[in-house]
Order: structure tokens, then C-alpha cells, then sequence
């Protein structure tokens, strides 16, 4: 190394530590490159990193068994997980989405998709039957988010999945407000999970990123690992780190935040200022049935709330909270809030009175108090 020039010395000096570490915590392969064999081969699948990166592999691995799925395949976003699987259909196939789907993909497929052909139907996932009369001659996919966002509606994942199987059409479900901890659409018979790891996974709202999930390792999952590393929507090591560290405390943050929502929603359904309280784990709720056979104990730490006075009071309310933030998303260990129809824009089905929590990791207590004192002030 000492007889090389400063140029070299520069390249070499810093390329990676060949001894033999054994760190605990899984380090940043930042490398986008590996070398070959002497034979020109690769002694493993890591050739390029948008083909393959071992701190995606971890955080796929880990989907993978947390969801009962033989493979994932890790995206750079939610939506980007999202687009994937819409790529999978061809010009002229038809889509079934929950009435109150979460905004972005009807406006993906709005915007998109519709040049490429595809169409769909608004349907309320809640009632079979009406999922059954919407399917089409070219319906070939039904996509499932329960608790839904943002009216937190509950599907029978087993009938609408044995619907789809009986009329060969694919069942996805989007399973970011549960998470794999609550509920496992898998083994009820859904073909694919989608997530925003943005949320749960990644916990602490800094860091985007999505998942697929597959049931089987098939041609279909073959294609979607096409349109991943083709797309090259992946997510940067160090944001696959983050989601992979997330992991770790997943199970114990969604039953602490599930916990604290179950206290926050029965205390706002005794409240005389609240017109409704969404949340499935309320037996007043109409999928709470539902939800309480195919939920793993916890009802999930999304909530929302229509409140009585219209409008102008729910905005009044949200100003109001000292506790809870301001903000879109959800999933983080803080607490926010928002008025929903506003950030969903004026074709929003979301009424305007709604307000959409996020119960993040304070004590209840402090949550509570901090509606108490926001309700009195409308
Ligand atoms: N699915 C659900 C249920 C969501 O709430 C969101 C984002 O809010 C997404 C998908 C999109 O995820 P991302 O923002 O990571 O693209």
C-alpha cells in the first residue's frame, strides 16, 4: 500500500474491513457494487445493489416471516409498493377498492393507470354482497384495507378472499393500520400484503418506505421482483436499516399504542361533544364482530372521530390539542391528529366534520386530558 500513489492509497484505504467482525447490530452495506469471483461469477446473489442489498435482504426476510409469506420484496415507498402491484395488470382489467380507500391510489389510478387502461369501482368492503355484484367479467383484483382509512370499516378478509378465489380474481390487502402483529391476511387467505412501512414499521416518522408480501413463490411473485428491480424503486440501505431497527419494537409499540387507543376511544364515545367514534374495537362499532375473530387481541392505535358541531368546531378541536400534532400520517410513537377531508382534497368522500388520530406512546392519561380540555374549548 505505501509504495502506491496518493490517488490509490485515496481508493484502496477506505474499501471495506476484510477481518473478521462480529458486530451485533447489523451494519450499513452502502456499497452499490460487489466484486466477483476470480472465475467472473458472484459467490452470492449480491452483484448490484438495486438487484440485491443485504440490509434490504434482512428487512425482506423479516417481512416476510412476520407476514406468514414465502417472499418480499421491499420498495421505496408505500405508493411505490403500491404501483408495483397495480403493474401487474394488463389494458382492460378491473380493480375493486374499498369506498374510503386510501385517497393517493384512486388518484394513481385516476391519473396513471387510466392511460394504461385499468378501471374500478368504489365498493363498500364491509358487505359481501355488494362486493359480489360489483365483480366484473374483467375483474381481476379486490383490494382489502381494514381497519380502513379513514372510516376504519372492517372486512371478512376469509369470504371476500374465498369470493375472489372462486371467480380467479387476486385478493391484496393493505395491511399498514394492523400490521402483521394485529392481523395476517395471508392465512385468511389473501394472495398478497402491501405496507407502508413508512408507519408501524418504521415507527418514529422518519422514513419512508413500502412492502409486498406474497402468499406464494410463483410466477406472480417472480413478476413483482421483476417490476421491483426493474423499476428500481428500493429502498437506500440505510432506510432499510431504519425500517429492519423499527422491527425490533414493533410488536411492543402496537400493543402499547392499541392499549392507549382502546382508552382514548371509549372515553370519546361517552363524550357529549362527539357525534361518532370510529374504532373497531368498540362493541358499538359494526365489523367490532368481525374484527375481534380475525384481530390478534388489539384493535389497532388508529381512530376517528366526527364531531358535533360541523366543521369549523372539529378544526377548532385539532388547534385546540396540545398533545397531539398537527400532522398527515400515522404510526409514529407520537400522538398527532387531523382533520382529514382537507388533506384528502374537495373529492374526498371523508366528511367534513372527521377527524383522523394516531395514537402514538404517551400515557393515556395525558392524551385524555389533553381532549378533555380541547372538547370544553369549541
Ligand atoms: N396505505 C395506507 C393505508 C396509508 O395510510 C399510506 C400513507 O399514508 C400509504 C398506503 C402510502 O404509503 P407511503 O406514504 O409510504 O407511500
Amino acid at each position: 500500500m505505501k509504495s502506491l500513489h496518493k490517488e490509490t492509497q485515496a481508493i484502496k484505504s477506505v474499501q471495506a474491513l476484510q477481518d473478521e467482525v462480529k458486530p451485533v447490530a447489523m451494519p450499513i452495506y452502502l456499497s452499490t457494487t460487489y466484486e466477483r469471483e476470480p472465475d467472473g461469477g458472484y459467490k452470492n446473489d449480491y452483484i448490484y445493489s438495486r438487484n440485491a442489498n443485504p440490509n434490504r435482504t434482512l428487512l425482506e426476510n423479516s417481512l416476510a416471516l412476520l407476514e406468514g409469506g414465502a417472499v418480499a420484496y421491499a420498495f421505496s415507498s408505500g405508493m411505490a409498493a403500491i404501483t408495483a402491484v397495480l403493474q401487474l395488470l394488463k389494458t382492460g382489467d378491473h380493480i375493486l377498492l374499498p369506498d374510503d380507500v386510501y385517497y393517493k391510489i384512486r388518484m394513481v389510478l385516476d391519473e396513471t393507470f387510466e392511460r394504461w387502461g385499468l378501471s374500478y369501482s368504489l365498493v363498500d368492503m364491509s358487505d359481501v354482497k355488494s362486493v359480489s355484484s360489483a365483480i366484473k367479467e374483467n375483474t381481476k383484483l379486490i383490494w382489502l384495507e381494514t381497519p380502513s382509512n379513514p372510516m376504519l370499516k372492517i372486512t371478512d378478509i376469509v369470504a371476500v378472499s374465498n369470493l375472489a378465489k372462486s371467480r380467479g380474481i387476486l385478493t391484496v390487502v393493505d395491511n399498514t393500520w394492523a400490521t402483521p402483529i394485529l392481523l395476517n391476511p395471508l392465512n385468511l387467505g389473501a394472495d398478497i400484503v402491501i405496507h407502508s412501512t413508512t408507519k408501524y414499521f418504521g415507527g418514529h416518522s422518519d422514513v419512508l418506505g413500502g412492502a409486498v408480501i406474497c402468499k406464494e413463490s410463483n410466477e406472480l411473485s417472480q413478476s413483482l421482483q421483476h417490476i421491483q428491480v426493474g423499476g428500481g424503486a428500493v429502498p437506500s440501505p440505510f432506510d432499510s436499516w431504519l425500517i429492519a431497527r423499527g422491527i425490533s419494537t414493533l410488536p411492543l409499540r402496537i400493543k402499547a399504542q392499541s392499549q392507549t387507543a382502546m382508552q382514548l376511544a371509549q372515553y370519546l364515545e361517552s363524550h357529549t361533544a362527539i357525534e361518532q367514534v370510529y374504532y373497531p374495537g368498540l362493541e358499538s362499532h359494526a365489523g367490532y364482530d368481525i374484527a375481534k375473530a380475525q384481530m390478534n387481541e388489539y384493535y389497532g392505535a388508529m381512530l376517528s372521530i366526527q364531531i358535533k358541531r360541523g366543521e369549523q368546531v372539529a378544526r377548532k378541536v385539532c388547534n385546540a390539542l396540545k398533545l397531539f400534532t398537527q400532522a398527515t400520517s400515522l404510526g409514529g410513537v407520537e400522538s398527532l391528529v387531523e382533520h382529514r377531508k382537507s388533506v384528502e382534497g374537495p373529492d374526498s368522500y371523508t366528511p367534513e366534520n372527521l377527524l383522523r388520530i394516531s395514537v402514538g406512546l404517551e400515557h393515556v392519561e395525558d392524551l385524555i386530558a389533553d381532549f378533555d380540555e380541547a372538547l370544553k374549548l369549541q
